[in-house]
C-alpha cells in the first residue's frame, strides 16, 4: 500500500513542475484560431437582401423577410436560429457584402430555447431604411425633373438659333 501511495505521490510531485496546461476559466482565457466561428454578427447596412446565405445554409437557420419600397429591397426581418447553426462559415463565405460575420464569443448558452433565437432586424432600423429610400428617391425625381425644364427651356433657344 505504501508503494503505491509513494507511487501514487510521485506522479503528483512531477506534474506539480509541469508547465500548466489549465487556465482559470472564466477570468483566463485562452487565444482562439483566427477561423474560429463564435456568435453571429449581423451588419444591418451592408445586407442587400440577395438571399445568398440562406440559400447557402444547409441547416435552414436564416429567416429573411423583405419589403419592396420604391423599387429597393428593405430587410425587415433577419432571424438567426442558433441553436441549428453548425458553424460551417457557408453563409459567411456565401455573403457579398460581409453582412453576416461570426465573432469569436462562444458563450452561447441560455435558459430559456426561445432566448438562442437572435432576431437581428430592429423596427427603428427599417423604418430609417424605408425613409432614407424614400428620400433619396424624391431627390432622384425632382433632379430629373429640374433637368426636364432645363431642357424644355433650351429648346426655343436652339430653334431660334437654327432659323437664324
Ligand atoms: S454557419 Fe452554416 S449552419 Fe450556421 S447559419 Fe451559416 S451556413 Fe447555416
Ligand atoms: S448574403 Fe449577405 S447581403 Fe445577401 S442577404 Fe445574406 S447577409 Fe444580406
Amino acid at each position: 500500500m505504501a508503494k503505491g501511495l509513494i507511487k501514487g505521490l510521485g506522479i503528483t510531485l512531477k506534474h506539480f513542475f509541469k508547465p500548466k496546461v489549465t487556465v482559470q476559466y472564466p477570468e483566463q482565457r485562452l487565444p482562439l484560431p483566427d477561423r474560429f466561428y463564435g456568435k453571429p454578427e449581423f451588419y444591418y447596412d451592408k445586407c442587400i437582401a440577395c438571399n445568398m446565405c440562406v440559400n447557402a445554409c444547409p441547416n435552414r437557420v436564416i429567416k429573411l423577410e423583405t419589403e419592396t419600397v420604391d423599387k429597393k429591397k428593405v430587410v425587415t426581418k433577419y432571424d438567426f436560429d442558433q441553436q441549428y447553426c453548425l458553424f460551417c462559415g457557408l453563409c459567411e463565405e456565401a455573403c457579398p457584402k460581409d453582412a453576416i460575420k461570426f465573432s469569436k464569443d462562444f458563450e452561447l448558452t441560455r435558459y430559456n430555447r426561445p432566448d438562442i433565437k437572435i432576431e437581428f432586424v430592429q423596427p427603428d432600423q427599417v423604418e430609417r431604411k424605408k425613409e432614407e429610400i424614400k428620400k433619396a428617391a424624391a431627390a432622384k425625381a425632382a433632379a430629373e425633373a429640374a433637368k426636364a425644364k432645363e431642357q424644355e427651356e433650351q429648346k426655343p433657344a436652339d430653334a431660334g438659333e437654327e432659323g437664324s
